[in-house]
C-alpha cells in the first residue's frame, strides 16, 4: 500500500500538538479506547482451538460477552450445524471455554458472541488455523498430515546478514498466469513447485528462473486469506493483491488447487516453501495486521467488539490504512496477536521473513517485540516494512513505526522511499524524472541511498528530497528499491517520463537504477519482472486489474534478454563483492569515499569508490560511477592499473569486460561505470 511522503507531512502539521506531547507510556490512544485498558487479556497457545488426546477444546477471547455459542459442521460452507454448545466463562482472562470428547477432525466450527444484548453474526474467530471455502468456517485438521516429504528436515536459506539478502517481489498470479510462463499450476502455491518450466523459445521460467536469476528471497504478496476472490468461482480468474485481510492464520484458498479442502491450501503453501529453500531460495510473507477488510463485520469485532481496532475518542473507527479501519498493536491482546500470529507462521510454515504492509500503524514497541520473538526462532528471520501510514492515526507520531523512527527499533528494515523517488522521479507523477533520467536536482538524495541513510561526513541530509536526517544506525534497516507492486513499474514510468526518447534510451535508464539500486549499501529489493522489462501496461494501481495487465509476458525474457543477462550479472557482482554489503554505519563512512562533483555544474554525475578492501572485499578499490544525464559526461579516475566491470550496459562480476588506466573517461547518457583493482 502506498502513501505520498508529502501527504504525510501535511497529514502530521493538522495534529494537535498535543498529542505529539502525549507520554510514551500511554497506552489507550483515545479517551473511547480508554476502556479497553480494563480488560483482562489472555496469551495462551490454545485459544480457540486445540485437538489432544482428550478431545477437542475451544476457548475464544471474548471478556465483554454476556453469552457464547459455539456451532459445529460437517461441511465447510452449507448446512445447518449438528450441534450448537453454550461455552462457559473464564472472568479471570476473558476466555470462553467448551470441551468436546473426541478429536473433531474433518469437522468445522463457528462462533457466536451476544454483547449488550445482541446476537452477533457467526465468525470463525481470529485465530482459525484451517477454514472451509471462503473462510467463514474454521476448520478442525490434523497438521502433522498437511506436511510435504522431507519437512521436518527442511531448513532456512542461511543469512548471515540482512544486507546479504536480495529480496524478489511477486504476486502469484504474475509470475505463472501467462501462457509463456510454460507452468502447469497458473496461479497457484504449487507453480514454484515446477522444476524444468520454459517459456515458448526455450528460457527457463517459475523457480529456475529465479535460480538462474539469482535472488535469495522472493516475497510474496498476501497470501494468508484474503477477502475478495470469491473461492467459489475461480472460473472467472478474479484478480487481487490480497491487502483485504480475513483469516490471518490460514493461507489464502484461491491460490490452492483446492479451496474446499481446508488441509489443501495448508500442504500446498508447505510445498512452495519446500521447492523455494530446497533451491536455497527464502520466502518472505507480505502481512497486514494494520487493518481488516471490514469494520463490524470483521472477525476482530464479531468476537471481541471495539477491542481490536483503534477509535477516535467519539468511538468513531480512525482510519491510518485509508481502507476504512486500523487496529490497535498499543493494546495487549492486539499486540500479541500480531506476535504470535508471525510467530505461527515461523514455526508451522518456516516463513523467513515478513513484510509489514503500512507498519506505521503498528508502534515501535510491538515491532521490537515481534522482531525479538521470531529472532528466539530463527535469527536470519528478517523483518522489514512499509515505514508510513495512509491517514492520521490516534497513535502519536513518535510512537509511530515510521522511517524516520526506524533508529527507535532493532532489527527491523524500512524501505527508503528517498532513493526510489530520486533515481527514477517521485512516483505520484508519472511525468517526473529522476537523477537516472536525467532530472537535476537529487544527487545528495541518490547518495543518502548510497550510504543507507546512515551518517557520512560527507552528506548533507539538509539537502535531501524526504528525510533531513540519518535516520538508520546500520544499513542492515535500509531496503533499497525504485519500484515494487505499488505504482508504476520500472517500466511504464520510463515510457511515460522518457516519452519520445528511443526504447533502447530506456534500457539503459532502467540498467542504471538497478545498479543504483544494488550496489547501494542496505538490501536490495526488486519486483518481479523487472528483469524482463515487464510492464502493467501503464496501470499504477493494479491491485484487481485483469491478468491481462498483471500476469508476466514471459516471451519477453528472448525479446529483453540483454536485460536479464544484465540483472543477473548485477546480482552476482553484488554477492561476490562484500564491499556492497557492509553491516556497520562506522564501516561505510570509512570506506565509501565520495569523489567531489559540483553538481550545480556537472548534474546528474555521482563517482565514489569503495576503499582499503571495504567489509573484507578482494578488490582494494572499486569505483563506481553513475552518469543520470541524458548526454555523455566525463570523469577523472585515478590512474592505475584498473578492471573494467561494468561499462556502456555491460556488467560482470568479475572484472572482465577489459581493463583502463584510469585518467578521463566518459559515460554515455543514462550509464553506470564500476572499475576495480
Ligand atoms: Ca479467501
Amino acid at each position: 500500500m502506498k502513501f505520498s511522503r508529502l501527504q504525510f507531512l501535511m497529514m502530521a502539521a493538522a495534529i494537535a500538538p498535543g498529542a505529539l506531547l502525549a507520554p510514551a507510556s500511554a497506552q489507550a490512544q483515545s479517551a473511547f479506547d480508554a476502556q479497553f485498558l480494563t480488560y483482562p487479556t489472555y496469551n495462551g497457545d490454545d485459544l480457540e482451538l486445540s485437538v489432544s488426546p482428550d478431545g477437542t477444546d475451544f476457548r475464544l477471547w471474548s471478556p465483554k460477552a454476556e453469552e457464547v455459542n459455539l456451532s459445529l459442521y460437517d461441511n465447510g460452507h452449507t448446512g445447518l450445524p449438528y450441534e450448537v454448545i453454550p461455552m462457559k466463562f473464564n472472568a479471570e482472562n476473558g476466555t470462553w471455554t467448551a470441551h468436546v470428547p473426541q478429536q473433531l477432525y474433518g469437522k468445522f466450527y463457528t462462533f457466536k458472541v451476544k454483547q449488550n444484548g445482541k446476537w452477533l453474526q457467526e465468525t470463525p474467530g481470529v485465530w482459525a488455523k484451517a477454514v472451509g471455502v471462503n473462510g467463514n468456517r474454521a476448520a478442525i485438521i490434523d497438521f502433522t498430515k498437511t506436511n510435504p516429504a522431507g519437512w521436518d528436515a527442511d531448513k532456512r536459506p542461511e543469512v548471515k546478514n540482512f544486507s546479504d539478502v536480495i529480496v524478489y517481489e511477486m504476486h502469484h498470479r504474475d509470475m505463472s498466469m501467462h501462457p509463456s510462463s510454460g507452468i502447469a499450476n497458473k496461479g497457484k502455491f504449487l507453480a514454484l513447485t515446477e522444476p524444468g518450466t520454459t517459456t515458448p523459445e526455450g528460457l527457463k521460467t517459475g523457480i529456475d528462473h529465479l535460480k538462474e536469476l539469482g535472488v535469495t528471497h522472493v516475497h510474496i504478496l498476501p497470501s494468508y486469506d484474503y477477502n475478495s476472490v470469491d473461492e467459489l468461482n475461480l472460473q472467472n480468474n478474479t484478480y487481487n493483491w490480497g491487502y483485504d485481510p480475513l483469516n490471518y492464520n490460514t493461507p489464502e484458498g484461491s491460490y490452492s488447487t483446492n479451496p474446499s479442502d481446508p488441509s489443501a491450501r495448508v500442504r500446498e503453501m508447505k510445498e512452495m516453501i519446500k521447492a523455494l529453500h530446497d533451491n536455497g531460495i527464502g520466502v518472505i510473507m507480505d502481512v497486514v495486521y494494520n487493518h481488516t477488510a471490514q469494520n463490524d463485520d470483521s472477525n476482530f469485532e464479531l468476537t471481541a467488539p471495539g477491542y481490536y481496532h483503534r477509535h477516535w475518542d467519539d468511538g468513531r473507527y480512525s482510519d491510518a490504512s485509508g481502507c476504512g479501519n486500523e487496529t490497535a498493536s498499543d493494546l495487549q491482546q492486539m499486540r500479541d496477536y500480531i506476535i504470535n500470529s508471525t510467530k505461527y507462521w515461523a514455526d508451522e510454515y518456516h516463513i523467513d521473513g515478513f513484510r509489514f504492509d503500512l507498519m506505521a500503524i503498528h508502534d515501535t514497541e510491538t515491532m521490537n517485540q515481534v522482531a525479538q520473538e521470531l529472532k528466539k526462532i530463527d535469527p536470519s528471520i528478517f523483518v522489514y516494512g512499509e515505514g508510513w501510514t495512509a491517514g492520521d492515526s490516534p497513535l502519536s507520531i513518535d510512537r509511530r513505526a515510521l522511517k524516520d523512527n526506524v533508529y527507535k527499533m532493532t532489527d527491523i528494515s524500512v524501505f527508503s522511499v528517498d532513493l526510489r523517488d530520486a533515481v527514477k522521479g517521485h512516483y505520484s507523477n508519472a511525468m517526473d524524472r529522476g537523477f537516472a533520467t536525467g532530472k537535476p536536482g537529487n544527487e545528495e538524495t541518490v547518495k543518502i541511498g548510497i550510504v543507507a541513510a546512515t551518517n557520512h561526513p560527507q552528506v548533507d541530509f539538509s539537502k535531501g528530497n524526504n528525510s533531513k536526517f540519518p535516520y538508520a544506525a546500520s544499513p542492515e534497516m535500509i531496503v533499497n528499491y525504485v519500484s515494487c507492486h505499488d505504482d508504476l513499474t520500472l517500466t511504464d514510468k520510463l515510457r511515460k517520463s522518457m516519452e519520445g526518447e528511443p526504447e533502447e534510451n530506456m534500457l539503459a535508464a532502467a540498467k542504471l537504477a538497478q545498479t543504483i539500486v544494488f550496489t547501494s549499501q542496505g538490501t536490495p529489493f526488486m519486483f518481479a519482472g523487472e528483469e524482463v522489462f515487464r510492464d502493467k501496461k501503464g496501470v499504477h494501481n493494479s491491485y484487481n486489474s485483469p491478468d491481462s495487465i498483471n500476469a508476466i509476458d514471459w516471451t519477453n525474457k528472448s525479446k529483453y534478454n540483454d536485460q536479464f543477462e544484465y540483472y543477473k550479472n548485477l546480482i552476482a557482482l553484488r554477492k561476490a563483492h562484500p564491499a556492497f554489503r557492509m553491516t556497520t554505519a562506522d564501516d561505510i563512512a570509512k570506506h565509501l569515499v565520495f569523489d567531489k562533483i559540483d553538481s550545480s555544474k556537472t548534474p546528474n554525475l555521482i563517482s565514489y569508490s569503495l576503499k582499503d578492501h571495504a567489509n573484507g572485499d578482494e578488490w582494494e578499490e572499486i569505483k563506481v560511477v553513475f552518469n543520470g544525464a541524458s548526454k555523455p559526461q566525463t570523469v577523472k579516475v585515478k590512474k592505475g592499473n584498473w578492471k573494467i566491470v561494468a561499462q556502456d550496459g555491460k556488467i560482470t562480476s568479475d572484472g572482465s569486460l577489459g581493463t583502463t588506466k584510469g585518467g578521463e573517461i566518459t559515460l554515455p547518457a543514462y550509464s553506470a561505470l564500476i572499475l576495480a583493482r
